[in-house]
C-alpha cells in the first residue's frame, strides 16, 4: 500500500514575501485553520505557513481538466470580455501579441482571438490545456512557468484575470511577465479586493465576536494564498518594475448604461473601492 504523506505547509515566512519587511503579524486564523498575516509596510496579506508546493501540485491537477464550459457561462463571460476590451484598447489595440496568462478554459483567449489578438495561453496543468490549444486552436503552454522557454516573444498584452491570488510567489512571476511584455505593452491583472466594503464589515463583525461561523472565509484560502487591496497590488507592481496607468473596480457597467446606472453601479462604488474586485491596467516604467 502506497501512502501518500503529503506535508501541507512550509516553515513559516519571518519577513514580508512582497517587501521583505520584518513588520508582519496575524490578522486571523480563518475557518480552515490557515492563519493570515498583513505586511504593515506594503499591506499586502498572505497565508502564513503558505501551502507547500508539493500540497499545491495535487490541488491543482484535479483544478480544471480541460472539460467544455457550459454555454450560459461562456455567454456571462463574453460580455465581460467585452467590457475588459473597452478599458484594454484604450491603451493597445490589435493586431499584437497576447498572452492569457492563466487562461483556464480558454474563454479569454478566445474573444481576443475573435477581436483579432494573435493569442497563446497558459496555465498550469498539460492535459487540460492540450485539450483547451485542440478545440480552440491556438497555442497554449502549461507546466511550471518560471521553466517555459518563451523564447524571444514579447507581447504586446499580457492578460491575467483572477489568477495572482493563487500565486505562491507572485514577485517572481510577476518579474517574469514583466520580461515577457513588450516596451509598450499593458498588463490586465484582476484579483479580489481584500479592502471591499463586504469584507471589511465581515472582518469588523468577527473581530467583535459578532459573526462566529466560517470565520474569514471572504479569504478563499482553500486556493487564494495572497490576498491584495489597490494599494498593496500597486506597490507590489511597483517593486517589479511596472507602473500603473488605470486601477478600477470590476465593472459590468459600460458607456451604454444609463447615466444613473452608471454613477451608482461602477462611479460610486469605485470611489470607494468598495466592490468584490478591481483590475488594474500596467505598463512598464520608463526609467529603467
Ligand atoms: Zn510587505
Amino acid at each position: 500500500m502506497v501512502v501518500t504523506d503529503i506535508v501541507k505547509y512550509d516553515p513559516p515566512y519571518k519577513a514580508c514575501p512582497a517587501c521583505n519587511s520584518s513588520q508582519i503579524g496575524l490578522l486571523l486564523k480563518d475557518f480552515r485553520e490557515n492563519h493570515i498575516f498583513s505586511c504593515k509596510q506594503c499591506s499586502v496579506q498572505f497565508m502564513n505557513p503558505i501551502f507547500s508546493d508539493e500540497y499545491l501540485q495535487h490541488y491543482y491537477a484535479e483544478y480544471y481538466e480541460g472539460e467544455i464550459p457550459e454555454a450560459n457561462y461562456m455567454k456571462a463571460h463574453q460580455r465581460d470580455n467585452e467590457v475588459k476590451f473597452q478599458f484594454i484598447e484604450r491603451y493597445t489595440q490589435p493586431p499584437g501579441k497576447a498572452l492569457d496568462f492563466g487562461c483556464g478554459n480558454g474563454n479569454f483567449a478566445e474573444y481576443a482571438k475573435m477581436r483579432g489578438w494573435d493569442v497563446i495561453g497558459y496555465d498550469v496543468d498539460g492535459d487540460a490545456m492540450n485539450k483547451v490549444s485542440e478545440r480552440l486552436g491556438i497555442e497554449v503552454e502549461s507546466g511550471p512557468f518560471e521553466s517555459i522557454d518563451w523564447k524571444e516573444s514579447k507581447f504586446d498584452l499580457i492578460h491575467a484575470y483572477h489568477v495572482i491570488e493563487h500565486l505562491k510567489y507572485p514577485m517572481r512571476d510577476l518579474k517574469k511577465l514583466h520580461n515577457l511584455l513588450a516596451d509598450n505593452g499593458f498588463l490586465y491583472i484582476a484579483v479580489p479586493n481584500i479592502n471591499a466594503l463586504s469584507v471589511r464589515v465581515k472582518f469588523r463583525l468577527e473581530k467583535l465576536g459578532l459573526r462566529r461561523k466560517n470565520i474569514g472565509k471572504y479569504y478563499d484560502s482553500e486556493h487564494h494564498i495572497f490576498y491584495y487591496s489597490p494599494k498593496s497590488l500597486t506597490a507590489m507592481l511597483d517593486k517589479c518594475g511596472f507602473e500603473v496607468v488605470f486601477s478600477m473596480n470590476a465593472t459590468k457597467v459600460t458607456a451604454e448604461h444609463s447615466k444613473i446606472a452608471q454613477f451608482f453601479a461602477r462611479d460610486l462604488p469605485n470611489a470607494l473601492y468598495s466592490n468584490g474586485a478591481f483590475f488594474i491596467i500596467a505598463t512598464k516604467k520608463k526609467s529603467a
